[in-house]
């Protein structure tokens, strides 16, 4: 019998521990793929330590989801496509694919209107079903599959995560009024990809916030116009203010703690959009009256559909968007690298090489 390799999240904060396995069979319309590229996203942290933090001693415990464990991790996956299950598919033999992660149940509201990522009983990959933390992964349906063109891999991989949530996050601020601008909280992988594809996307005014400033300088580098380190600002509610002259009308955090959004909904002008997307966690007091009298609208965007993505890549494809910066290491460094991500000492991605 062949035998495959991943890497399995055996108890909620250990190690990912590499085990060898039997290949599994493929059924009706499953694609194997051979992994080639996985990127290391934050939420892996937070799978890692098996809950979410909701703030006040409150938390989402997974060990109550309906989350396997034993888990492989890894959902932003490029790789080729080795078998497949229904013979109709044999053409995409040998063929490189970009995986679309977040497979929901195919019946519900949410996936007969196209929209996956908000299905009620997801089978996204890499969280409800094995990732690519592995050798090899099972895709349920060749639908699933992007076809890259000539991407760089290793770049294109990322697009099926931190590139979708923040594509579709930025869809939700368009259009944006003229001479407005735009705030992007948080500079990792979510946060660089969004700077450079709010720059595709003809936004005028894109302001980087973080608290490093070799983040400041990658998104600088990526078309940012302006940065601020929001740790060496005393106010940086105001400083965020004034560096978009009183009219900053989007923003999109990518951190989602008690204190950017905060900043985000003190500082933004009248008839602007805050769009959450990190997972940071906590609680915060809410300014009510803010949000009629700046007809704030307080967004919370989880990933992208499939057809986001489908729209990301031809984007992409295009040219014109600078990649963020990434780092390969082969797939065994996993545990250094979800403790780099832990400990923000990652600039960009790190894209693990099977
Ligand atoms: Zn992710
Ligand atoms: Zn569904």
């Amino acid at each position: 019998m062949a035998l495959t390799h991943s890497y399995q999240l055996q108890q909620y904060g250990g190690q990912p521990v590499r085990v060898e396995h039997p290949l599994p069979p493929l059924q009706n319309d499953e694609i194997l793929i051979r992994v080639t590229h996985a990127g290391v996203c934050h939420s892996d942290v937070y799978i890692q330590d098996g809950y979410q933090d909701l703030g006040n001693g409150e938390k989402i415990d997974f060990a109550d989801s309906t989350m396997p464990m034993p888990l492989v991790m890894g959902h932003e996956i490029v790789g080729e496509v080795v078998a497949t299950g229904n013979k109709q598919h044999r053409s995409l033999i040998g063929q490189r694919r970009l995986i679309y992660p977040w497979i929901g149940c195919g019946n519900c509201p949410s996936c007969t209107g196209g929209h996956d990522n908000h299905c009620e009983q997801p089978r996204s990959l890499g969280i409800f079903r094995h990732g690519g933390y592995a050798e090899h992964v099972v895709v349920p349906d060749a639908r699933y599959l992007l076809d890259i063109g000539d991407l760089d891999p290793a770049w294109a991989c990322t697009l099926a995560c931190s590139g979708l949530t923040v594509y579709s996050a930025l869809q939700q601020l368009l259009p944006m009024k003229s001479g407005s601008a735009l705030a992007i909280v948080g500079l990792g992988g979510l946060g660089l990809s969004a700077v450079s594809l709010a720059r595709k996307l003809g936004f005028s005014t894109i302001i980087a916030c973080d608290i490093a400033d070799d983040r400041l300088d990658a998104a600088l580098k990526l078309g940012a116009d302006r940065v601020l380190n929001t740790a060496n600002s005393e106010d940086a509610e105001q400083a965020l203010k004034s560096l978009a002259g009183q009219r900053l009308h989007g923003v999109i955090d990518t951190v989602g703690s008690p204190a950017t959004v905060q900043m985000a909904i003190g500082a933004v002008a009248k008839g602007s959009r805050v769009v959450l997307v990190g997972l940071h966690g906590g609680q915060t007091a809410l300014r009510i009256p803010l949000l009629p009298f700046k007809a704030l609208s307080l967004i919370g965007s989880y990933t992208g559909s499939l057809s986001e993505l489908q729209a990301l890549i031809a984007l992409v494809r295009q040219g014109g968007i600078a990649p963020l910066p990434i780092k390969q290491r082969p797939l065994c460094c996993l545990p250094d690298a979800l403790s780099d991500l832990r400990r923000g000492k990652a600039l960009g991605r790190i894209v693990l090489n099977p």
